[in-house]
């Protein structure tokens, strides 16, 4: 392995090495391109949970039946201010696109919509999403589900009830400012920063997870078994699961994303009859106009401004706003590349070899 980077890939090596993959997997270019720019966006991001990692998952998806190329959304209903959409098992990266461009345009008309989208793939790292949107001037709430992928104890409780069921807050941005973009699982951590620490990266926070013994946990065993390097990471072979953020809190938000996601939007909850795995998401798109608050982002930018200037906790640098880690590591690593575990370029390089891809320099 000594010729492997284990270090920085320029990003955009890395983003034409997995569109390639894709392509040779059976994606057309346009899909393997938004595939792979959606991994890199999340890497970029700093949340490699998200990124490249993934690559293995989704081609094994495509050859399972489990995700399907080339979809696209269909309507199911619709109206002047809300649309129901199908995402008919495809890719996340396109049909979370088309969902969000649909609810961007409504609310540019209106004022305001609100999108439910059912049985998309994976739809990956969701601040995405809130960035297209806030991109266009809206302000971005997002509720998201994983049917078919439970994985979180509720509080009080050691068996899984729950998927990782993200929530999503973004703002319109100022220029030369980080979008204010609150993006996070209701997990204490994404399912992914597991599988990036049973790989041997980051480790976990003390207690991500709980064993069936009713005890907090950081070893990622709990989530899927004994570990074997480069083997596969099947969380149905763990005993234990992930926890709720915020005690019975965030444990409540996490089962309103059940309903929100799952029930309201259609494609269903982590309940027992879960089926094919899909993630749901509940969209609204707000124009700030159109409730009078032409001044939203400078006002919003006065106040983070005045929650920055707090006097930093002991062992605290600086007070940081959501969306500010974000920005920080999309600047460093667009700069001086992407950070990839040995593991994980492996794995690429595996699957490339196995398509007769060359490997970049
Ligand atoms: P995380 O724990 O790093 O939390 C991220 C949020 O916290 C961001 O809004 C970030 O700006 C903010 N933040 C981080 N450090 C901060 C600080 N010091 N001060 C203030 N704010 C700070 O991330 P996570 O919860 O593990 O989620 C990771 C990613 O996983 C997200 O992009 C999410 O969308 C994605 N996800 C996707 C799915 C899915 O089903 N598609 C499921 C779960 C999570």
């Amino acid at each position: 392995m000594a010729d492997l980077p284990t270090h920085r890939v320029a990003a955009d090596t890395l983003r034409r090495f997995v569109a390639e993959i894709f392509r040779r997997a059976g994606c057309d270019a346009a899909e393997a391109e938004s595939i792979a720019f959606h991994l890199l966006s999340a890497n970029l991001a700093g949340h490699d949970s998200h990124g490249v990692i993934r690559v293995p998952r989704y081609v094994e998806d495509i050859r399972s039946g489990r995700t399907l190329v080339g979809q696209s959304v269909t309507v199911v209903s619709q109206s002047a201010t809300h649309a129901v959409l199908d995402g008919n098992h495809g890719f996340g990266q396109t049909i979370g696109a088309q969902a969000v461009d649909i609810g961007i345009a409504k609310a540019r008309a209106a004022g305001l919509a609100i999108v439910a989208l059912r049985h998309s793939a994976h739809l990956g790292r969701i601040g995405d999403w809130g960035e297209r949107a806030a991109g266009a001037g809206l302000v971005a709430i997002h509720f998201v589900n994983a049917a078919g992928a439970v994985l979180v104890a509720p509080f009080g409780g050691t068996a899984r009830r729950f998927s990782t069921n993200p929530v999503c807050i973004a703002i319109p941005p100022m220029a030369g400012r980080p979008m204010l973009l609150l993006d996070m699982a209701t997990s204490v951590v994404a399912e992914g920063k597991v599988l990036v620490a049973s790989n041997g990266g980051k480790p976990l926070p003390e207690d991500a997870l709980i064993g069936p013994d009713g005890r907090p946990s950081s070893d990622p065993a709990i989530l899927y078994g004994p570990l074997v390097a480069n083997g596969p990471r099947i969380s149905a072979n763990g005993t234990g699961a992930l926890r709720a953020f915020g005690e019975h809190k965030g444990s409540g938000v996490s089962l309103m994303c059940e309903i929100l996601a799952g029930v309201l939007c259609g494609g269903g909850t982590s309940g027992p009859n879960r089926g094919r795995f899909s993630n749901n998401m509940l969209s609204i798109y707000l124009d700030p106009a159109h409730f009078g608050a032409d001044d939203l982002v400078q006002a919003a930018m006065d106040y983070v401004d005045y929650v920055k200037s707090s006097p930093p906790a002991a062992g605290v640098a600086e007070v940081l706003v959501p969306g500010e880690p974000e920005a920080r590591n999309r600047a460093d690593r667009e700069a001086h590349g992407v950070p990839l575990q040995v593991d994980v370029w492996v794995n690429l390089c595996t699957i490339a070899k196995g398509f007769g891809i060359a490997i970049p320099a």
